[in-house]
């Protein structure tokens, strides 16, 4: 293992990424740090996904403020994640947009419980976050025409989850990737499928953009992207010996080398990450094939915790 590789750092806050056009990046890559993004028009802003909690997306929205009064009137959620959606209403009065599935789960599924939440996830706070379900979906494409700007919102089936979808604006040859890319944290597959990622991210190349916004992570270009399908890869290919194997999820998960990719935060995700390829393995639907998120954040964070306290020995 590559002992001298260090994960990057970045510069937070928002970043133009042409005229009118902005990411806002979170420093940390983490759990429930996310990214998003604005576009502005002639006559109202187009936002691109809300936070984890209303102190991060009032604070998202206060940065919009210091650039634009104007109303904003869409809210486009990439997916349904609660890092992506829990702060929905912060934008109350405007219209969400999303991929019908992604409102499937917002309505169905709900949220997790702010206790809960807090209690794994201390260093932020939970309290008011809420289900806001889009007012519009769409299944494969859908385009805002704003001024002469087209906004192309793309869903090429699923991947991270069943229903992400990209925001393409082809003029400005920028993407904003929801967590199709997940820079230096690992990626979160437990939803949707391996293979359907993989094909998202061969899709999102074929686009040729010169900028992508992450759902976690620093703005990148295309080697960003392709380091995130590097570990899909790697974790695919090593899953797929030890299930042929007759490992369990745990012994696989445990017995992956991940290389690099072991210095990225979060690298408990493997276990959440060989759960689902167990079951993309045996042939299940992942429409039906669900893990159960709760059991499954409470295993990894035991698994997290566990790990934590072997490292800190050693340090
Ligand atoms: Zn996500």
């Amino acid at each position: 293992m590559n002992k001298e590789y260090t994960v990057p750092t970045w510069e937070p806050g928002v970043k133009q990424l042409a005229p009118n056009v902005y990411a806002y990046i979170q420093a940390k890559a983490t759990w429930y740090w996310s990214n998003a993004g604005f576009i502005v028009g002639k006559d109202y802003v187009v936002v691109v996904d809300s936070m984890a909690t209303v102190g991060l997306t009032q604070r998202f929205k206060e940065e919009i403020r210091k650039i634009t009064n104007k109303p904003i009137r869409y809210l486009i959620n990439t997916h349904h994640h609660g890092d992506h959606t829990y702060g929905n209403h912060v934008f109350a009065g405007a219209t969400i947009i999303s991929h019908e599935y992604c409102r499937h789960e917002v309505t169905e599924a709900g949220m997790m419980d702010p206790n809960l939440l807090n209690t794994i996830f201390p260093e932020f706070d939970f309290r008011g976050i809420a289900a806001t379900p889009a007012h519009i979906t769409f299944d494969k494409h859908l385009t805002l025409h704003m001024d002469e700007r087209e906004v192309k919102l793309v869903h090429f089936g699923p991947g991270h989850t069943i229903g992400d979808i990209i925001v393409y604006l082809p003029e400005e040859g920028i993407i904003f990737a929801g967590d199709f890319i997940f820079l230096y944290s690992t990626p979160l597959g437990m939803e949707g499928s391996f293979a359907g990622w993989l094909k998202n991210l061969d899709a999102m190349t074929k686009l040729g953009a010169q900028a992508y916004v992450p759902g976690h992570g620093p703005v990148c270009e295309i080697e960003g992207l392709n380091l995130c399908r590097e570990y899909l890869v790697l974790v695919r290919r090593e899953a797929k010996k030890r299930f042929d194997k007759g490992m369990t999820v745990d012994q696989a998960a445990r017995d992956i080398a991940l290389g690099q990719f072991s210095q990225w935060p979060n690298h408990e995700r493997i276990l959440l990450n060989v759960e689902r390829l167990w079951r993309e393995f045996r042939g299940e639907d992942p429409t039906t094939s669900k893990l159960n998120i709760t059991e499954a954040f409470l295993r990894m964070d035991a698994m997290a915790k566990g790990r934590r306290v072997v490292a800190h020995d050693y340090d």
